[in-house]
């Protein structure tokens, strides 16, 4: 794209669909898992990493129960040292790659008590340095729990932004870059929200619903072949 986005309208008219759908009750007002989960665990970065952890490659609903489940019998690192391996397991099975998650959790939380007195840091860093943490899971613990700057980019963030052509990347981490420097960064923390329950409700992954989109107007739909 020669020009910048025109960031402002883009964001206002993503803000004000969102509230509309809000206002009127609809489907598309939830906000994802994770955020609904550091509201109610009041920003606890132990609560914030272990759903994050959880939520990758598994439904919201499903992270939502699993992450409540788990966060009850442990709600900080040393509490989830002290379960036994199968009642770990039981914990986090419905979600995806359960196994997985259950060992890093195990190793994330050894870490937490041998390095950091068994709190989580506030440092991009030190986060991706534990096991399964990439760069989308540290800037959701960094935006949530910490109230940082960060930008938090998944499949529908990259998505969207390079299906529009406000920018051209190969990966969701290449998208961050490229974001941390063509975004004002007023509009950091919130874009992955905004754009996370667009992408599942409108700028859907196949067939998007351009006739209804509030942004088409910004959009130069790179690569869609079929639309509704
Ligand atoms: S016009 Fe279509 S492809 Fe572009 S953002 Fe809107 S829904 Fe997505």
């Amino acid at each position: 794209m020669d020009t910048q986005p025109d960031w402002k309208g883009i964001i206002g008219a993503l803000q004000k669909w969102r509230d509309t759908a809000r206002t009127e009750g609809r489907r598309d007002n939830r906000d994802p898992s994770v955020t609904t989960v550091a509201e109610r665990y009041k920003q606890d970065p132990w609560a914030v990493l272990a759903s994050t952890i959880l939520s990758l490659r598994t439904k919201d609903e499903v992270t939502l129960v699993c992450s409540k489940a788990l966060l009850e019998k442990a709600p900080t690192p040393e509490a989830l040292l002290a379960l036994p391996e199968e009642e770990l397991l039981r914990l986090v099975y419905p979600a995806g790659f359960y196994r997985t998650k259950a060992e890093n959790l195990r190793k994330i939380a050894r870490i937490l008590g041998e390095q950091y007195g068994g709190k989580v840091p506030a440092d991009m860093e030190a986060l991706l340095a534990l096991p399964g943490v990439g760069r989308k899971t540290a800037n959701l613990v960094l935006i949530e729990a910490f109230d940082m700057d960060g930008i938090c980019v998944d499949v529908h963030v990259h998505r969207i932004c390079n299906r529009s052509g406000w920018l051209s990347s190969r990966n969701p981490d290449e998208t961050e870059g490229i974001l941390r420097h063509i975004l004002p960064r007023k509009y950091w923390k919130g874009i992955n929200a905004l754009l996370v329950l667009y992408g599942q409700n409108l700028c859907r992954p196949v067939s998007p619903f351009c006739s209804r989109c509030v942004i088409r107007a910004h959009c130069q739909r790179l690569g869609v072949e079929k639309s509704r």
